[in-house]
């Protein structure tokens, strides 16, 4: 079907296209065509007198038969909505915990059909719990399995989803962390799972070392597994309690990393005695709206404090939101 077009010399018309983009008339629901001499850019409307007043004089408005843009279809071209899932590597999980099976069936055909990417869908059939932080799923598509590889800002981080904590919600929040560090630092991520924090400060910073502590084994082993997949030397893997392990390591950190955010008031004592003089606590919490720091810049002191030490607060921020009216935040203590 002919169609108004603006007809441009091929030479000129990588600016053309830009400038109808920016105006918000270049129709990408068909090809943008050509031949020999002139790019032909399909348009949504006809420009209004003055809009092609900067163009090049070769400029023409015109009319052109295009073809179409195939487009590739997307999960809610086959379901009629908006399915609500999270991608970790290749796996989808399903974010509606009240899902009946046949929908679940329905939202995992269509993501492997629309999503070349995705291999395994799998269901939660907990929240984030225990200990260890993890969680128990239902395989309801594809290959069948809780193992994956997740890429983020360079690193790549192997887990089994049913046997260690990860997430990639808190991508941003990982790179603010690493703004913090300089090299030479020494590092103490108190709570490192599979080793987010961990190897990204290891890879990008130079510190002097890094020492990623937890207590889950399969943890601890896929960290070991992250640390040789993203060959990053100058950091080290502790299976153990952090409790413990702090004694081990008193006064030594530049940063302290306390990503445990429903239980870290417990362990502020022993993020105090990790911290140099003048050391900086990262301190994770679950807030409600009412009191999103107070109370908990009331713990980091009077842990600092029972030790002898100052407290200065550097910073403090809402990382996400949480549950309804509460959040997850966290507060940058300098321990002097
Ligand atoms: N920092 C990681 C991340 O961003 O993916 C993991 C965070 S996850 C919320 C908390 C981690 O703390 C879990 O991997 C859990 O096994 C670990 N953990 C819980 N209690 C611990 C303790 N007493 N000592 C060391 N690690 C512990």
């Amino acid at each position: 079907m002919k169609q108004q077009c603006i007809k441009v010399p091929k030479k000129k018309g990588e600016p053309v296209r830009r400038m109808l983009l920016e105006l918000g008339i270049l129709d990408n629901s068909v090809k943008i065509d050509t031949d020999e001499i002139f790019l032909y850019l399909p348009l949504t409307r006809e420009p209004a007198p003055g809009e092609l007043e900067s163009f090049p004089e070769e400029t023409k408005l015109t009319e052109f038969d295009f073809e179409l843009q195939e487009k590739n279809p997307v999960p809610e071209d086959l379901l009629g909505f908006s399915p609500s899932y999270e991608v970790i590597g290749d796996i989808a999980l399903l974010e509606d915990p009240d899902l009946d099976n046949e929908k679940a069936s329905r939202i995992a055909d269509a993501l492997l059909q629309t999503k070349p990417n995705i291999k395994t869908i799998l269901k939660p059939l907990t929240p984030v719990i225990g200990e260890f932080r993890v969680r128990e799923f239902e395989v309801v598509a594809g290959e069948p399995r809780t193992e994956t590889i997740h890429r983020e800002y360079g690193c790549r981080y192997k887990v089994d989803l049913a046997r260690a904590y990860f997430t990639p919600r808190l991508s941003t929040e990982r790179s603010r962390i690493l703004a913090w560090i300089k090299e030479g630092d020494t590092v103490v991520d108190m709570f490192a799972g599979v080793g987010p924090y961990s190897i990204l400060i290891a890879k990008s910073k130079k510190p002097s070392k890094v020492l990623a502590i937890d207590k889950n084994p399969d943890a601890v082993h896929y960290l070991r597994e992250n640390i040789i997949l993203n060959s990053v030397k100058n950091i080290k893997a502790i299976e153990g309690d952090a409790r413990e392990e702090a004694k081990k390591f008193a006064g030594t950190a530049d940063h302290v990393i306390m990503n445990l955010p429903h239980n870290a008031f417990e362990f502020l004592d022993s993020a105090v005695l990790l911290t140099k003089p003048g050391g900086i606590i990262h301190y994770y919490g679950i807030t409600p709206e009412d009191d999103l720091f107070g109370s908990s810049i009331e713990l980091i002191r009077a842990a600092a404090e029972k030790a002898g030490r100052k407290t200065e607060i550097l910073d403090k921020k809402v990382v996400r939101s949480y549950a309804p009216h509460q959040y997850n935040i966290c507060i940058e203590a300098r321990i002097v």
